[in-house]
């Protein structure tokens, strides 16, 4: 058995390279700081922070320069590895999935169901069209949407001190519609904090520090395929509220730091874990299927 190799980070930030507040020095060393090993920037339709040289290790973090590329629709979508994003901009989402795909980049829906205030959009509406071809996966959590849905404009002043009580995990439709579509395809699910770190003009106050964003919403990379017998380990660092779900359904759970399930059927598993009532991890499937012959 080859050893596993688990990197942590964050994914979907935007720095001054479009419309966040911070530098990629400043980016990096937050990440330093709050312990992570990799940082993903995506800023809106550019490769700039590449072309700078920024991509590689700095402060003991990897960052990497992906981007955020807005749609004719004004949907967006995260792509990482794209070599070239110029002409992309405003252009139909399925042009631009074609074209990431030639140029062999990963790409991401980004925030499916985006955050409402007052009834009105943050962004485009809903993008639920994953079957496209070209798409490698979701945000299945949008950090920053789920903070911000519903937030009333008289409440914005104080949101920088209460953002944490209205964490409250991802979309539920965002999770179904992911369920249904694991099913028959793979879809792999990411995290994404979406921060910009704005500064609010009237107090001069981050809404979010990016550390402080570093230190919420983080996607793990784990690099060893797994394989074994039909027994699937669950292990929390903590105690929690363990879920096991299988295609969308739950087949076991416990409270406490490990799980163990003897998988009798094929399916998609994943598994839930909610850390003092709220909503923590959710893992990325491990697909069982029955052996072909
Ligand atoms: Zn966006
Ligand atoms: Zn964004």
């Amino acid at each position: 058995m080859t050893e596993l190799h688990e990197y942590v980070g964050a994914v979907h930030l935007h720095s001054c390279y479009s419309d966040g507040s911070g530098t990629l020095r400043e980016i990096a060393a937050a990440g330093g700081r709050a312990g992570l090993d990799y940082v993903v920037v995506t800023d809106h339709d550019t490769l700039r922070p590449r072309e700078d040289g920024w991509q590689g290790w700095r402060d003991g973090v990897l960052l990497v320069p992906g981007v955020e590329i807005t749609c004719r629709d004004r949907s967006h979508v995260v792509a990482l590895g794209a070599a070239e994003v110029a002409n992309l901009q405003f252009k139909p989402l399925r042009r631009v999935l074609f074209d990431l795909q030639n140029q062999g980049a990963a790409a991401f829906v980004a925030h499916a169901h985006p955050a409402h205030i007052m009834g009105i959009s943050l962004k485009a509406g809903e993008l639920l069209d994953w079957d496209i071809p070209g798409f490698t996966g979701v945000e299945l959590w949008s950090f920053m949407h789920d903070i911000c849905n519903g937030l009333m404009p008289w409440r914005i002043p104080s949101f920088i001190y209460t953002w944490r009580r209205r964490i409250r995990g991802p979309h539920p439709d965002t999770v179904a519609h992911w369920d249904r579509v694991t099913r028959h395809r793979r879809f792999a699910a990411i995290g994404s904090l979406d921060n910009h770190a704005m500064v609010m003009p009237v107090f001069g106050k981050q809404v979010l520090s990016y550390e402080e964003g570093f230190r919420t919403l983080r996607t793990h990379v784990l690099t060893r395929e797994w394989t074994g017998p039909a027994v699937l380990r669950v292990h929390s660092p903590a105690p929690a509220a363990l879920s096991l779900l299988r295609n969308g359904a739950v087949m076991d759970w416990t409270t406490g730091t490990d799980l163990e399930h003897r998988a009798e059927e094929a399916g998609v598993y994943r598994v839930e874990a909610r850390f003092e009532g709220r909503p923590w991890v959710y893992t990325n499937p491990v697909y069982l299927r029955p052996v072909t012959k």
